[in-house]
């Protein structure tokens, strides 16, 4: 009989080591990835609607964990946000997509624009000088680097945000308005943090050959964005309906599937830094 129950127990505690997760492990992990070098950049292009030529590329953050694999920014952002961990993984990605972009341009490629995902919590005086630094070192032109931030981060209006803002715009380095259309969209924003571009939310792109509406905003977007002299990206564009439609409404730039999924590093060399492009 202890026998038996000495194997239930050993097969109970082999069922908790594989499959019960602690939180404050995950949380180790996380932190453990960013020195274990376990971050990775996948690149996104964007295209220029009317040239069709490549004019930047978003940074998206991939994690190759030990045992999961390639995980998703969604499976990981939000408790580096929760921890604050985010801070320094964001760092990281600022300085990697530096590095990045510089080699690129180093190996002969016209300078382009990377855009990098910035978090809210990550929005404190302190990028400022972070930006800086990593511009110095990196020796990147502050013209080749963006920051993407949400407009959920604007919302409180803060006098803070705004300078740092200003501050970094003072930089040469363009912010544009991410996920545009998902918050509380109010031209009163527009009017009191000065952005570069406004990125319209892929919920509004995705049925956009059947939906009037859709179309109607984004055309409304557009012209509103153009008349206070931001430019306009549309994400996850994925087919060339959606591509000709925003053509047809003087959408700036596209991002989506139908240009390129994010890719690797060495993938998105051989993609989009070869004459043959699609
Ligand atoms: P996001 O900034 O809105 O990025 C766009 C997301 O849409 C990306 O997902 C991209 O892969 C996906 N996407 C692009 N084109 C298409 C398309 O045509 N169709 C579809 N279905 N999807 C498309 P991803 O890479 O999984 O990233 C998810 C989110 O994670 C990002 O949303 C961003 O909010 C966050 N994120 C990614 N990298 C970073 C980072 O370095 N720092 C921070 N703070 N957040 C990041
Ligand atoms: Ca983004
Ligand atoms: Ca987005
Ligand atoms: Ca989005």
């Amino acid at each position: 009989v202890n026998y038996i129950w000495e194997s239930i127990e050993i097969m109970i505690l082999m069922w908790g080591i594989l499959f019960w997760e602690n939180p404050e492990d995950s949380q180790q992990e996380l932190k453990q990835a960013l020195k274990k070098k376990e971050f990775v950049l996948f690149y996104q292009p964007k295209i220029d609607v009317k040239t069709k030529q490549i004019v930047g590329m978003e940074a998206l953050i991939r994690w190759h964990h030990p045992k999961k694999g390639l995980l998703s920014p969604i499976e990981f952002i939000p408790l580096a946000e929760k921890t604050g961990l985010i801070v320094p993984i964001g760092n990281w990605a600022l300085k990697e997509a530096c590095w990045q972009n510089i080699k690129w341009q180093q190996e002969g490629h016209p300078p382009l624009r990377v855009a990098v995902n910035i978090s809210p919590k990550q929005l404190a005086p302190d990028l400022v000088q972070t930006i800086k630094d990593i511009l110095e070192e990196t020796g990147l032109s502050s013209e080749c680097l963006e920051i993407e931030v949400t407009e959920g981060m604007l919302i409180e209006l803060k006098d803070s945000t705004k300078t740092i803002i200003e501050e970094i715009r003072k930089l040469g380095v363009t912010v544009s308005l991410d996920d545009f259309g998902t918050g509380y969209s109010n031209i009163q924003y527009l009017q009191s943090f000065h952005v570069d571009s406004l990125k319209i939310d892929r919920s509004f792109i995705q049925n956009i050959e059947t939906s009037p509406i859709n179309q109607r905003l984004a055309e409304i977007i557009t012209q509103m964005a153009h008349s206070l002299n931001l430019s306009v990206v549309a994400e996850g564009v994925e087919t060339k309906e959606q591509y000709d439609f925003l053509q047809s409404i003087h959408c700036d730039e596209i991002q989506g599937y139908y240009v390129g999924k994010p890719a690797s590093v060495k993938e998105f060399s051989t993609l989009f830094f070869s004459q043959t492009r699609p």
